[in-house]
């Protein structure tokens, strides 16, 4: 460390967000540009080197935190991307998305604020494409063998990357007519910009990895065909099957999926549309779901201009700190009341005025939506819940809906393309596809990865799992592998 004492002398200094005024009124990401690298390496050599790196394990990718803190406290930007490009293909998206988990194993964070490591990452990623210290790396051999990716989200990008540096001969097939999978149409731009999605295709591209859209596999392209042309297949097409909200008058006009919404919204600032079919400006919204995916739709409807927004939480609200009984140091902790840029925005705009300070109301459940004489819907009906989600008497409240986006998450792979039935895979009991210690189907030669195998996660987990399905893969086409497999199949979240 360049300084020992950091830790005690450097307070934790976050990435300042830009005036909510000023970003609501754009679909830029709501970071200051250029205002982190003046602060970044001072907040590097916060790291104390305190022995038994907690973040390094709590990190999916295993990323280099401490080594690669050094480097960035004595301002050496090439070797410290070295070291983080040694375990992660995609630190940009990450160090913009990550939740962090790392952030809350930091020994530090025991008794201090967490020395900012997602602000780290994001830095040397950014100043190693500044440098040009990214360069293009296309094997220097071809193997002969051939692999199909489906599916090009951060798991089949990681996979198809590190396949084709290996010398293998990638195609990654996507049904969308853009790549990136929900990298590129349920994340909004106000959280990751898309042109850092287009420089890694273009170095992607240009180390031979080859690129087919608008291929639905199994609809537009017989599976078990695409399996009999290339000597492995890697099935990367996520869990996007949507939960459903069953209650009375669900079938009203104005009540949509969240990425029904959300890909619109992305579509506009990609330029194929003016304005989105579901806007939600001048409406009422109201959000059901408290998780990240009501938050980015939060964050979308205030952009669009609602008259209000209102998002629906069924869980009571969390503390401010963590449960040190239910989720000690160093578990990533999960019920702890979390402030995003979306709920900082709603707060300061009052976008909500019938719930809590920042559009969110707790324990909240729905009951039914009520609709005008054309079938379109007007108000939400919902009731208080007790911690056992048991309705409060009494607590029965309507406030007014003109759109309502549903964010209850996914349940498993979205089975309508055909290519699960077409191929024959099993599928495990909770619905996605079955796999081994090797992340093989029961299908000879095909693979599975990301949430289509592991269930709806994070980006970080599916880059994890894009590096060691293409381990698996190598190793069953070659006989031996020096590819990096960070994850086994079954590894989980640290735990208590
Ligand atoms: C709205 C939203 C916001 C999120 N925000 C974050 C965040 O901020 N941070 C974070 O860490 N995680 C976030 N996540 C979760 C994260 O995006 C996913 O865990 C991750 O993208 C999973 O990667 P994947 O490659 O396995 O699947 P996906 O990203 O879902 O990619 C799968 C791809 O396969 C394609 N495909 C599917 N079927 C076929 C077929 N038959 N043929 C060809 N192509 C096919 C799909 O079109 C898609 O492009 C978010 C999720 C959502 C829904
Ligand atoms: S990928 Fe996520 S967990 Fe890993 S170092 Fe980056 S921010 Fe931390």
């Amino acid at each position: 460390m360049g300084d020992p004492k950091g830790f005690l002398t450097t307070p934790r200094e976050d990435w300042p967000r830009r005036r909510v005024e000023e970003r609501v009124r754009d679909w830029n990401e709501v970071y200051v540009p250029g205002a982190l690298l003046p602060i970044i390496s001072k907040q590097a050599n916060r790291c104390m080197d305190c022995g038994i790196p907690f973040c390094h394990n709590a990190c999916p990718l295993g990323n280099l935190i401490p080594e690669w803190n050094d480097l960035v406290s004595r301002e050496d930007w090439r070797a410290a991307s070295e070291r983080l490009h040694a375990t992660n293909n995609f630190p940009e998206f990450t160090g913009r998305l990550c939740p962090a988990p790392c952030e809350t194993g930091c020994v530090l964070a025991i008794n201090q604020p967490a020395v900012t490591i997602k602000n780290v990452e994001v830095s040397i990623a950014d100043r190693a494409w500044e440098e040009g210290f990214v360069p293009p790396r296309p094997p220097e051999r071809l193997s002969g063998k051939t692999v199909a990716v489906i599916g090009s989200g951060p798991t089949g990008l990681a996979a198809a990357q590190q396949l084709t540096r290996a010398g293998h001969t990638v195609a990654v097939y996507e049904k969308d007519d853009r790549l990136g999978g929900l990298m590129r149409y349920g994340i909004p731009e106000f959280k990751m910009e898309k042109h850092h999605l287009e420089r890694r295709l273009e170095q992607m591209r240009a180390e031979g990895t080859k690129f087919r859209t608008s291929t639905a596999i199994g609809r537009d392209v017989d599976a078990a065909g695409l399996r009999a042309r290339y000597d492995a297949v890697v099935i990367a097409t996520g869990a996007t099957a949507w939960r459903e909200l069953d209650v009375p008058g669900r079938e009203l006009a104005g009540i949509h999926q969240a990425m029904e919404y959300l890909p619109l919204a992305n579509r506009v600032c990609e330029g194929d549309l003016e304005t989105s079919p579901l806007s939600a400006a001048g409406k009422h919204v109201v959000i059901v779901g408290g998780g990240d995916t009501g938050a980015d739709c939060l964050g979308t409807a205030i952009r669009e201009g609602a008259a209000s927004v209102t998002q629906l939480d069924i869980y009571p609200q969390a503390g401010g700190e963590r449960d040190e009984e239910r989720e000690p140091w160093p578990t990533y902790p999960t019920r702890v009341y979390r402030v995003s840029a979306a709920h900082e925005e709603a707060r300061d705009l009052r976008t909500a005025p019938y719930a809590d300070a920042d559009a969110r109301m707790f324990a909240a459940s729905t009951l039914r939506f009520t609709g005008d004489a054309d079938g379109h819907v007007r108000e939400l009906h919902l009731v208080g819940v007790d911690d056992r989600r048991r309705p409060v008497p009494g607590s029965e409240r309507v406030i007014p809906a003109d759109l309502v986006l549903l964010a209850l998450g996914f349940s498993g792979p979205d089975r309508t393309d055909g290519l699960v039935d077409q191929l024959g895979l099993r599928l495990d009991p909770r619905g996605t596809i079955a796999r081994d210690r090797d992340f093989a189907t029961n299908v000879p030669g095909v693979f599975a990865a990301g949430d289509a195998a592991r269930g709806q996660s994070l980006i970080v987990w599916a880059i994890a799992e894009g590096r060691a399905v293409a381990a698996a893969v190598d190793r069953y086409l070659t006989g031996g592998t020096r590819l990096p497999a960070p994850i086994g199949p079954d590894d989980r979240p640290m735990a208590v």
